[in-house]
């Protein structure tokens, strides 16, 4: 197996230093940045497993990065733990509005970050699903021959609820706001957006009969596909 590897995007030169001494030490291949707009670069290009993102950055910051992340289909799987000064923001950082998986706050000790990241890792991630199919408690849905199948029996979707459910699925437990799930909007009205997406939901949930408990919704975010329901 080839080593995880992990973008340390940081502005201060000593952090990058000690991160890149401890996590090569743990395995791991290490790819550095120093600011954001050369980190979204280097995200692109090399596809890390993981990116290690300073919130404050000069130019470009970490919210910034995590969203063009999040918004580019080949970076959107990328997992990201947020370094962050601000306790107070981290709701926002890891709601859906950043959507960072994880964040650990400045300063941080070594061994506890480390182990997030490891952690972080280890849950499943969309290349890890086989191939363009998601099954998750008794869902599954084949992006390549568009089939959704409800306890191994087929059910019709329309194309929006076809996306919107596979959207969800790839990363449970994540919020999405109505403009995720609905990437094409973007520009429409807010209100006429909101109204949509609920009536595409309501649709969804009616369809995928007792499953639709698995998809919940956020109250002023959108929805999540959860799991432990
Ligand atoms: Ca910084």
């Amino acid at each position: 197996m080839s080593k995880p590897k992990i973008l340390i995007i940081e502005d201060e030169r000593s952090l990058i230093e000690i991160l890149t001494y401890n996590l090569s030490n743990e395995g791991f291949e290490v790819l550095t940045a120093s600011d954001g707009q050369d980190g979204l670069r280097r995200a692109q290009t090399a596809i890390p497993d993981l990116v290690v993102l300073d919130l404050m950055l000069p130019g470009m910051d970490g919210l910034q990065v995590c969203r063009q992340l999040r918004s580019d289909p080949k970076t959107q799987a990328i997992r990201i733990l947020m370094l962050t000064a601000k306790s107070e923001e981290v709701d926002e950082i890891v709601g859906f509005n950043m959507g960072a998986d994880d964040y650990v706050s400045k300063p941080f000790k070594l061994k506890p970050l480390i182990h997030r990241i490891k952690a972080l890792l280890r849950r499943p991630s969309v290349e890890q699903q086989s191939g363009d199919i998601v099954a998750v408690e008794g869902i599954e849905v084949d992006r390549t021959n568009h089939v959704a199948k409800v306890d191994g029996t087929e059910v019709l979707l329309t194309p929006t609820e076809f996306r919107m459910l596979w959207t969800m699925m790839r990363r449970p437990g994540r919020p999405y706001s109505r403009n995720e799930l609905l990437d094409n909007a973007r520009g429409e009205d807010a209100n006429a957006l909101e109204r949509t997406i609920d009536v595409h939901i309501r649709s969804l949930r009616q369809k995928i009969g007792d499953k639709a408990r698995f998809i919940e919704t956020v109250r002023g975010v959108g929805y999540r596909f959860k799991t432990d329901a």
